[in-house]
């Protein structure tokens, strides 16, 4: 007896509602899901959702989820996409069950095929891809049958066959399932199955010539598998029909013969008829999502590579600093429906603020930097102040802040002739250096025209420990130590595209015109030694500027390399 699975999922979208049915009336002892991304280029935020949905699923249900390559395109897949979509899956924090690919399978469609013939299912078929559409009729009007659809057993299992062995050219025949030229759904009117390609495969190499079509091999490969829940965008709601087609009438299950051959053959677990469920795709504006407008960007140069911080590439994500932890909170709050939707940038920005303002630690930099110098500590005046790594979370520890007298601060946070409502650093004026105390502007010194120095004096009665540490002042500004900073290289990226919708098609323009040409400023800054000295890849708030994190590749602690991943706040939103 199997002990009764808990659901520990309290998400009640429709998806989730159909498996707990499922496990309740014992339709399914234990759940199976699949990712199954086709290898030709590298995953986006919008497969995230696919992700996270399948993967989870898995998590919430103790079910079982394969990562399965849908690689029955050789022509356009390759091994390095493999690769990526691997790490991929583990860095969003999943592990797959098995690890599979379509092409493991093509011995088991190619029998399929066979039976399907034998069974008086399935005919090869001798039309042009020309013909082949004359034929098919329109939405309004019904296809005619393939002169070839009444060629005998005998005659279609020989040229099936010969078509495996690679005797006739490419195009010049294909296996077609005999359904319903006269029916509604334009996918059952005698689809095809199997194409001639000879081209090598990034799997099997030159093994077959013959290759399956996605919708066929896509059903049996859930079936092998013994997906129970096979989940997928709703542009495939229309060959659900075929699926089924494909599930019933190859029947693993009930065809001992077929199967035993193919367990024999080492292929995977038990059978089962697997139900194909839709669910809307991911539509984010100010991006494109597309797996080949996001090639033409890497080809043409628009972007530094697939792993650019502005590509909505899971790579691109991941250097720009967004942890995986956030793409999954977004995917929670998305949910799963069968509406269509588009959701805002900022939706996914406000996750990423979420996830880093609880997990990621505070530091000190300065980006536009302006010398302050404090006159009244001696010259060689150098203090260690302690810094909380968290203002909200005292588990982070504290850092070591070297404090001397000459300091780096924001250009930015001293304005010679103030604006209304300016309440930082002024002529005069006084603001208070962040855990250092209050420091009063008395002079500033020019080089033709332009400001490069401010003497300050530091209020000793406003410092750590001091009657006038409380002191109310307006502004507080923060600062690194000019003698202690490391230069850094400061990547400022923002949102790829402009405007919302760069997919649009708008009096000949194309997603390329929409490129934000503000998507990335490199700076040169200051951060303090304890931010230089963090390991790549590690996200932090650079206080008041925004959430950074240190390059996977190319940071260094001596020469540091920052990508801002988002600023504190959402500066895109409408006015009013
Ligand atoms: P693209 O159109 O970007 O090339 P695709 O759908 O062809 O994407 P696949 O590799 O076939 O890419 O997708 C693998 C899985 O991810 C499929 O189940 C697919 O439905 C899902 N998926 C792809 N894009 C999205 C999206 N925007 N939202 C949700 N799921 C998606
Ligand atoms: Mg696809």
């Amino acid at each position: 007896m199997s002990t009764p699975v808990v659901a520990t999922s309290g998400k009640q979208d429709f998806i989730r509602q159909i498996v707990r049915e499922d496990l309740a009336s014992g339709k399914h002892v234990r759940v199976k899901t699949r990712f199954p991304p086709e290898p030709n280029g590298y995953l986006h935020i919008g497969h995230a959702k696919s992700i996270c949905l399948n993967f989870g699923l898995g998590r919430e249900f103790d079910g079982l989820v394969n990562l399965r390559f849908d690689d029955t395109n050789p022509a356009k897949e390759d091994p390095e996409y493999v690769e990526a979509i691997k790490e991929d899956v583990r860095w969003l924090g999943f592990e797959w069950s098995e690890l599979r690919h379509a092409s493991d399978y093509f011995l088991a469609f190619y029998l399929a095929g066979e039976k399907l013939i034998r069974d008086g299912l399935a005919f090869v078929c001798d039309l042009s891809a020309e013909q082949v559409r004359e034929y098919r009729g329109t939405l309004t009007e019904p296809g005619r049958n393939s002169p070839f659809r009444e060629r005998s057993i005998k005659e279609n299992l020989d040229l099936f066959q010969r078509m495996r062995t690679g005797e006739f050219p490419d195009g010049t025949r294909t296996l077609r399932a005999k359904i319903d030229m006269a029916s509604g759904n334009i996918n059952l009117r005698d689809p095809a199955l199997f194409r001639i390609k000879h081209v090598e495969h990034q799997n099997t190499g030159a093994e077959w010539c013959l290759y399956p079509m996605y919708d066929f091999a896509h059903a049996l490969s859930d079936a092998l598998e013994g997906i129970t829940h096979s989940l997928c965008t709703l542009e495939f709601e229309d060959h659900r029909p075929l699926y089924d087609w494909s599930v019933d009438n190859v029947d693993f299950p009930n065809h001992p013969e077929l199967w035993s051959y193919l367990s024999e053959r080492g292929f995977p677990t038990a059978p089962a008829k697997p139900r194909q469920i839709e669910f809307s795709r991911l539509n984010i504006n100010y991006t494109v999502m597309s797996k080949r407008k996001l090639l033409t960007m890497v080809d043409e140069g628009l972007v530094s590579g697939w792993d650019d911080p502005r590509m909505p590439t899971l790579q691109g994500i991941r250097r720009r600093g967004c942890p995986a932890q956030a793409l999954q909170l977004f995917a929670d709050r998305i949910g799963i429906s069968k509406q269509n939707s588009l959701i805002d940038f900022s939706v996914f920005e406000g996750c990423i603020r979420e996830t880093l303002d609880a997990a990621a630690p505070r530091r000190l930099a300065v980006i536009e930097p302006l010398k302050l110098v404090i006159t009244n500590l001696p010259q060689d005046h150098e203090e260690v102040l302690s810094f909380p790594n968290h203002p909200k979370d005292e588990s982070f520890g504290t850092r070591a802040v070297p404090f001397a007298r000459e300091l780096w601060i924001e250009r930015d946070d001293f304005m010679e002739i103030p604006a209304k409502g300016f309440h930082r650093l002024v002529p005069n004026g006084e603001v208070r250096l962040r855990g250092i105390g209050i420091v009063r502007c008395v002079e500033t010194v020019k080089s033709s025209d332009s400001i490069v120095e401010l003497h300050c004096t530091l209020d000793p009665e406003s410092r750590h420990g001091m009657p006038g540490a409380d002191r109310k002042i307006k502004g507080t500004i923060h600062w690194v130590s000019a003698k202690h900073a490391v230069t850094a290289e400061i990547r400022l990226y923002d949102r790829l595209f402009s405007v919302p919708d760069p997919d649009k098609d708008d009096a000949g323009k194309s997603y390329r015109d929409y490129l934000n040409p503000d998507s990335v400023r490199v700076a040169s800054g200051f951060v303090e030694p304890a931010a230089a000295a963090l390991a790549p890849e590690t996200s932090i708030q650079f206080e008041r500027l925004g959430y950074f994190s240190s390059d996977r590749h190319d940071h260094r602690a001596n020469a540091p390399v920052f990508n801002r991943t988002v600023t504190l706040r959402d500066s895109w939103a409408k006015p009013g």
